[in-house]
């Protein structure tokens, strides 16, 4: 990920920052559109991931769709050219402001998570005298076997809208003049490794189909979201995640309708590898079991381990040290949250080493707070 260049450029630069290798983005990108254009399948990118500019840029270039949660995601993706043909809206609170906007530019879908939201977009695409694509954003009751906070698939998340209402819904659109049902949606969590959680949602999904084939209601496009995971713990023997296994998947156990067209959203998996967060050691403070090691980015540059104990890969980057030492990692912030690692065994560190927190390409930047005031965290590439 760093060549010895790199290093000697990031001693000249004001940390904490993220690195974008772009050239890693690029590779992943190449993979993902080789293997799903030969399955045909259309492949969006999940916005919410990571909106860095550079980042944007080289995704759009490569074709992918976009995969929005709010009105200004929306917006960003057709600022970048992204097209609009390309670009689904999904969330559970989409506002007023945020249907109007999306219904302005002729998205290519709105993803539905309640009857009484498609109440709302029925009611302003009347007024707008437009017919709003829709497609219903079940939950499968599927068990992704990831951290509960990213379990998104089961019915006591809040998304989505549940088999036995289904019912209901469809009665529902019967009514509701100004929307036309394309198809359906799927997410069932982030950061998946266990690959069976996917076969076992292309076995619902079959079977979600057939229920709606016996009344005759058609549906051109089936999607089946993201949530595909990377290897936190090996970023450099696995940069690129499985892509081929995981469409085949899709390949083997999801019985498509003749013309029927399959749609994901990838976030985390496209993003996570090509990012570092690079950071410099304030201080080493003695501790009752293990050092601390106190670094100058914290929880407000990357929120995922005091969110969800996210785990990140941590590297000394420029440590001359043979022995290797136990520290706590933590951040300047204040709040016994605000800790990246306990107990990492690391070369000998001192006061102004680099270290390098891995895989922070998805869900980093874009999290990133000024909580204590800080300053705004930069970036770079190469
Ligand atoms: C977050 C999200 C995704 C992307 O998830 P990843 O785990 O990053 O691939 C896809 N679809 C929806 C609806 C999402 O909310």
């Amino acid at each position: 990920m760093f060549t010895k260049d790199d290093i000697l450029r990031f001693e000249t630069l004001e940390t904490p920052f993220y690195f974008y290798n772009l050239e890693i983005l690029e590779q992943t990108l190449k993979i993902i559109t080789e293997v799903s254009s030969r399955y045909n399948y259309h492949v969006h990118y999940a916005f919410k991931a990571n909106t860095n500019d550079h980042v944007l840029k080289l995704i759009q270039e490569y074709g992918l769709g976009a995969d929005c949660v709010s009105g200004n995601e929306v917006k960003k993706a057709l600022d970048y050219s992204f097209s609009k043909e390309k670009v689904v809206f999904a969330g559970v609170g989409k506002s007023d402001k945020e249907i109007n906007l999306a219904l302005d530019h002729d998205i290519f879908s709105f993803n539905c998570e309640s009857i009484q939201e498609l109440e709302v977009i029925n009611e302003l695409a009347e007024v707008k005298q437009k017919t709003a694509r829709i497609a219903l954003r079940i939950n499968p009751n599927v068990m992704a076997n990831t951290h509960r906070y990213i379990t998104t698939g089961l019915e006591e998340n809040k998304f989505g809208i549940s088999q036995w209402e289904l019912e209901a819904v469809v009665e529902k659109l019967e009514k509701l003049n100004n929307l036309e049902l394309i198809g359906l949606h799927f997410h069932i969590g982030s950061q998946i490794t266990d690959l069976t959680a996917f076969k076992s949602l292309c076995i619902r999904v079959n079977e979600i189909q057939e229920w709606f084939q016996n009344r005759n209601i058609p549906l051109k496009h089936i999607n089946v979201g993201g949530g595909l995971g990377v290897d936190y713990h090996n970023p450099d023997e696995n940069t690129i995640p499985d892509f081929e296994t995981f469409f085949k998947i899709f390949d083997d156990f999801l019985e498509l309708m003749p013309h029927q067209e399959l749609h994901f959203e990838l976030g985390r998996s496209v993003v996570a590898q090509c990012g570092a967060l690079i950071s410099k050691v304030l201080y080493i403070k003695n501790g009752v079991k293990t050092d601390f090691a106190i670094l100058d980015a914290g929880m407000t540059e990357l929120l995922r381990p005091a969110l969800y104990q996210a785990y990140h890969k941590i590297e000394s980057l420029t440590s001359k040290a043979k022995e290797q030492q136990k520290y706590d990692v933590v951040g300047p912030i204040c709040e016994s949250s605000d800790c990246f690692g306990k107990a990492i065994e690391i070369p000998k560190i001192q006061r102004g080493d680099l270290l390098a927190i891995r895989s922070a390409g998805a869900y980093g930047e874009v999290m990133a707070l000024n909580y204590n005031l800080r300053d705004d965290v930069k970036a770079y590439y190469k």
